[in-house]
């Protein structure tokens, strides 16, 4: 998770802080000081409104902390540790190092989150009850803590993936179908729409009662979309591509030009006729070098009959390759990194393949669109050469 601030480390987790976060503590305590605070207690100077908005802020901050560390601890029992928790917008994103292996501990892991917060509700429920007639004041705000507590428990709920009850949605679909990529659509789908209802509430709160409290709703609704549909492709892209390797993806034909090839020849000889704009050169079967029409033109159209492909080209030193067993994973974050499209395959000194970022996106589409037919993923399966 980027633009996170790391805060402290608590069960061997480490705690960190989106930078949303900010502006979700400024707006739960303006909306508590200059709203609902003074709404009910006229009564109340301005630094009395703000430190308690400020409090209740805080504890909901606490609130979220503890539904996230429960899930983390269940994770960590049932095997699938938790490096670190990152608190974001209206919750958290626990950094699972891997997604659970059975419906059953993903529905262990999700539901221990709203229960938590459930618990807690009850408990400041509890002290809003018996501090009623002590101090009404701190007796409101626990009472204002215990409705956000459930209202964080009802909300996580929603069946929709990537929210807790999505995760319990998904794991009930999943249990039934076995499939947990098929089971993540149908749930991130429901997450989908369920954030569009929550924008739809947004617009008509504006609109009838309140700008205000329609911000968050607004706010809450694209949050969910996003992270529902990024949810989806990122999973897509990590079954699709667990376990395998440069090799099932790599073209193992190439175009290859001798070193003492002129820069003249290869144009008229090479790039005209094979209509080709980026040509291997292999000197006594090593891999020397990548030589491509930007290569040429850098050289002044009359030294080109004089100078080798040899010279012109990009040498294999200067060049990013990858080894066939390299999996793909890894490799397609080097290419997002440098912006990288193609990657020649090197074993020890030989060239033996390239790699298409544009290969790798056709295998996860092939493989979707596989699944989607036919409900099986095929994951060990090579991509057909093109
Ligand atoms: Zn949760």
């Amino acid at each position: 998770m980027g633009s996170s601030i790391k805060l402290f480390r608590i069960f061997g987790i480490d705690i960190g802080i989106h930078w949303s976060w900010f502006f979700i503590f400024v707006f739960v305590t303006w909306t508590f000081a200059t709203g609902i605070l003074a709404d009910a207690y006229p009564q109340w100077g301005d630094a009395q409104r703000w430190s308690a908005g400020a409090v209740i802020a805080g504890v909901f901050f606490l609130s979220i902390l503890a539904h996230e560390l429960s899930h983390a601890i269940v994770s960590n029992r049932s095997g699938l540790p938790v490096s670190s928790i990152t608190l974001f917008v209206f919750g958290g994103v626990s950094n699972l190092t891997r997604e659970p292996d059975t419906a059953g501990l993903e529905f262990r892991i999700a539901i221990v989150g709203p229960l938590t917060s459930l618990a807690l509700g009850g408990v400041f429920a509890a002290a809003w009850l018996a501090l009623r007639n002590v101090n009404s004041g701190i007796s409101d705000i626990c009472g204002y803590l215990g409705f956000i507590n459930a209202s964080l428990a009802a909300f996580n709920m929603l069946p929709g993936f990537p929210l807790d009850g999505g995760r319990v949605f998904r794991s009930a679909v999943w249990a039934r179908n076995h499939n947990r990529l098929r089971a993540t659509r149908t749930a991130a789908r429901a997450g989908e729409w369920i954030a569009y209802g929550i924008m739809a509430m947004g617009v008509a709160e504006s609109v009838f009662v309140s700008t205000f409290s329609g911000i968050w709703f607004l706010l809450i609704g694209f949050f969910l979309k996003n992270a529902a549909a990024s949810s989806y492709t990122q999973l897509v892209v990590e079954t699709t591509l667990d376990g395998i390797t440069v090799r099932d993806v790599m073209k193992t034909s190439f175009d290859a030009v001798a070193p003492d090839v002129s820069v003249e020849e290869l144009v008229h000889d090479y790039v005209l006729r094979k209509n080709a704009r980026c040509f291997a050169v292999i000197a006594a079967g090593d891999f020397a070098g990548l030589v491509t029409l930007t290569d040429v033109r850098k050289l002044p159209r009359e030294t080109w009959a004089t100078t080798s492909v040899y010279r012109a080209m990009t040498p294999v030193t200067r060049l990013h390759t990858v080894a066939p067993t390299d999996a793909i994973t890894l490799v397609l974050r080097l290419m997002a990194e440098h912006d990288i499209n193609q990657l020649p395959v090197v074993d020890r000194r030989e060239l033996v393949g390239m790699l298409d970022r544009a290969d790798v996106m056709r295998f996860i589409q092939l493989h979707r669109d596989l699944d989607e037919r036919t409900g099986a993923l095929p994951t060990t399966e090579p991509a057909p050469k093109t």
